[in-house]
């Protein structure tokens, strides 16, 4: 399967924001933004130019992909699927993203970042209202109760995560049961609750040229 192999830290230097690709890194004096907050390249430091409307677009839309951890076929499938539903496009998308599978699970704080939820998922470590999910882009319906199999109990990666998250709330549409490494997908979020600073409207501006 396709997928991006270069150093992630360069995307959040090309968007001029931290986008938390990384884990703990992103939290620890070893970011790379922090350290080289300018675009990646040779010229990315005396790089200084008007940016068109079209570029901005293409910046946003560039800065949700790469927070999601996807390709652009897949996220044009999203967008796709999110232009059939009712309301606001950009809402839309940005919901559905927040309701895949590998998402959820970074989320609810059992996997240090997108990347390494992807993987555990893909590994088989979840049950989805008690049946095996191994599928990242899986959309969590309300109500889904997402559970760290038995056999998957022992996992350093896991109990080191969610050691960080402090709240049996995460997030207000999440709840975590710790003990039991248990999660509820409790609704759809609102998008005003969803930590993600892009303008999705702006996609929906360079997609309909
Ligand atoms: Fe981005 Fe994290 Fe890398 Fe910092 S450490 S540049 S936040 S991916």
């Amino acid at each position: 399967m396709a997928r991006y192999t270069d150093a992630v830290c360069k995307l959040c230097r090309r968007e001029n924001e931290k986008l938390f690709l990384k884990g703990q890194r992103c939290t620890s004096n070893k970011c790379s933004f922090e350290k080289r907050g300018y675009p990646p390249g040779q010229h990315g430091k005396s790089r200084r130019f008007k940016v068109s409307d079209y570029g901005i677009q293409l910046r946003e839309k560039q800065k949700i992909r790469d927070t999601y951890g996807l390709l652009e076929n897949q996220f044009k499938t999203f967008f796709k699927k999110a232009e059939r539903e009712k309301g606001i496009t950009g809402e839309n998308l940005v919901k559905m993203l927040e309701r895949r599978l590998d998402n959820v699970v970074y989320r609810m704080g059992f996997a240090p970042s997108r990347k390494a939820a992807r993987q555990l998922v893909r590994h088989r470590h979840f049950l989805v209202d008690g049946i095996v999910v191994d599928i990242p882009s899986f959309l969590v319906k309300p109500g889904a109760q997402i559970k760290v199999r038995d056999k998957s109990r022992k996992l350093e990666i896991i109990h080191s995560s969610i050691r960080r998250i402090k709240e049996a709330k995460p997030y207000s549409w999440l709840e975590l049961d710790k003990p039991s490494l248990t999660g509820v997908f409790v609704e759809i979020p609102q998008r005003e609750d969803i930590p993600l600073s892009a303008q999705e409207q702006l996609v929906v501006e360079l997609y309909s040229k």
